[in-house]
């Protein structure tokens, strides 16, 4: 670690800059949509479910719209999302120059805060962001932007109404409540629409003897086991480095594939114009390009793959798909064309699959929401489930019904989660673009709650009468005395 050239201050000083930084942007901007309430319970402007990082540069894009949000998250402070919690990879995938959920303001970046701590000669030196610390940055993110997160707060069930109310059941460590928003978005995460995708061959197995990389595991308990790894993507490298530091006797890595894909398309797709270009897309080219990087596949990053390949007793076995498992006593064989595999302990590392039946708080909508399959049909040869079970959202990432008129309401549920991705192009999680996509879900509420609440509107500015002019900033001249003729 190089020498720390902190500017004096630290992180005090930041967050006096950063306090600057939103008194000159007016942020966050005064509060302009009226309150409401129902049989004499608040309804809640906007109700953000989720507060990881989509949800918490939400509610910032929010708070400069004048919108304040209320977001709910079921994990316990400090660990929502991925990063501390089943994340395995020692740094983020994403370049650390990326300024992810900063809105635009520099102070507000990870680089800044960092830089803050430990200095510029740090900043030069460090390589990829560790994962614990983009976490501890999120957490500053969330106190700075003075982000209203109860935590604690599991949604249980979504009831869209006709009259422009979503009733939202929440339930806590004191009991279930029935929450009212006028607004309600979706920042649920890669896995916001289902979860984990599990391959038939584990079904039917024991439950200890197998696992999906995303999956909450102690990886000691695998000290001295036979492991087995189905998959080879980032995931895969994450949780087969990780059983091997703890000490498997073994980790093999069973690809279908012939070879490892070598060259990350999404990365290469990612420009100002596909950002805020996708949404208008015609329709065959979304599914073209989502296809495509679907299909070329992406590459674990080259440090995952060597965190894995450095250790003698990983072994990468290509070609290999697996075909059935059996299970006997405390062993595991796995029978793929290359032959049986005897194991203790297998992993999945199969990625997440868009599935309702998984997210069971979403039952009351599931069967309502159109999704790509239901009205669109991909040229041959570029049929794709995970695009095809997509939402098809609209322009504010609403959900659409699947029938128009069987289901109102539905269309105050925002999708600003992973499967947005079809519709909206990669805003809506990941870092890169993830403060475009929460502008775009901002700008895009605001706009809705002023045409729904026109009339108060109209009301308020026939109501306004803040005078400019108070009458006594001139004297009425005597015209008489300045015209010629009358
Ligand atoms: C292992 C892993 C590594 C990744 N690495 C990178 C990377 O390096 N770079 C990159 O750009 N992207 C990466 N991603 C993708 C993406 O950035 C992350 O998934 C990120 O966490 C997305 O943020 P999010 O806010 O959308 O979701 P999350 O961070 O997952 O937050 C969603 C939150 O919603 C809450 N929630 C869900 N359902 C409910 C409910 N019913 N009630 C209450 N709360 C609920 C959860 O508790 C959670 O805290 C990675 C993803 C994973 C899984």
């Amino acid at each position: 670690m190089p020498l720390n050239d902190a500017p004096a201050g630290g992180l005090a000083a930041l967050e006096q800059r950063l306090r600057d930084d939103f008194d000159c942007l007016g942020w966050p901007a005064r509060p302009w949509v009226p309150a409401r309430e129902h049989a004499g319970q608040p309804v809640v402007n906007v109700l953000i479910i989720g507060a990881g990082q989509a949800g918490l540069a939400a509610a910032a894009a929010l708070a400069q719209q004048g919108i304040p949000a209320v977001l709910l998250d079921r994990a316990p402070e400090d660990f929502e999302g991925p990063w501390a919690t089943t994340a395995r990879m020692d740094t983020l995938r994403s370049p650390k120059e990326l300024s992810g959920p900063a809105l635009g303001i520099p102070a507000l970046t990870f680089r800044a805060w960092f830089v803050a701590q430990w200095g510029t000669a740090a900043w030069e030196t460090l390589d990829k962001i560790p994962r614990l610390q983009w976490m501890d940055y999120l957490r500053w993110y969330r106190r700075v932007t003075g982000a209203d997160v109860r935590n604690g707060h599991a949604v249980t069930a979504l009831r869209p109404r006709a009259d422009a109310r979503v009733e939202v059941d929440v339930q806590t460590a004191a009991g279930t409540t029935t929450w009212l928003a006028r607004r309600v978005v979706l920042a649920t995460g890669r896995d916001g629409l289902g979860g984990p995708q599990i391959p038939d061959f584990v079904r039917g197995l024991g439950r200890s003897r197998w696992a999906h990389s995303s999956d909450v595991l102690d990886y000691t308990a695998l000290r001295g086991l036979r492991v087995g790894l189905v998959g080879a993507g980032s995931s895969a490298m994450d949780s087969a480095g990780t059983a091997l530091e703890c000490g498997a006797a073994s980790v093999d890595l069973l690809v279908r594939r012939t070879d490892l894909p070598r060259i990350n398309k999404s990365k290469g797709s990612g420009v100002p114009g596909l950002t805020h270009g996708h949404l208008d897309l015609p329709d065959v080219w979304k599914w073209r390009l989502r296809h495509y990087i679907n299909a070329q596949q992406v590459p674990p990053p080259h440090g995952s793959t060597l965190r894995v390949s450095r250790h003698p007793n990983a072994y990468f076995h290509f070609g290999c798909p697996v075909q059935r498992v059996e299970e006997a006593g405390q062993t595991l064989s796995v029978h793929t064309p290359r032959g049986v595999f005897v194991f203790d302990f297998l992993f999945v590392a199969t990625g997440f699959v868009i599935n309702w039946a998984q997210k069971p708080e979403f039952a009351a909508i599931a069967p309502h929401v159109r999704t790509w399959g239901d009205r669109f049909q991909p040229e041959r040869g570029d049929e794709d489930q995970e695009l095809a079970d997509s939402p098809d959202l609209g322009p504010v990432f609403e959900f659409q019904e699947k029938r128009p008129g069987t289901h109102p309401g539905l269309e105050r549920i925002h999708c600003f989660c992973y499967p947005a991705a079809l519709s909206h192009g990669t805003v809506s999680g990941d870092i890169p673009a993830i403060s475009d996509g929460a502008r775009r879900l901002a700008t895009g509420l605001a706009s809705l709650f002023y045409r729904e609440d026109i009339e108060h509107h109209f009301a308020r500015l026939q109501a306004y009468d803040e005078p400019e002019l108070l009458g006594d900033e001139w004297t009425p001249a005597d015209t008489s005395q300045r015209v010629e003729r009358t």
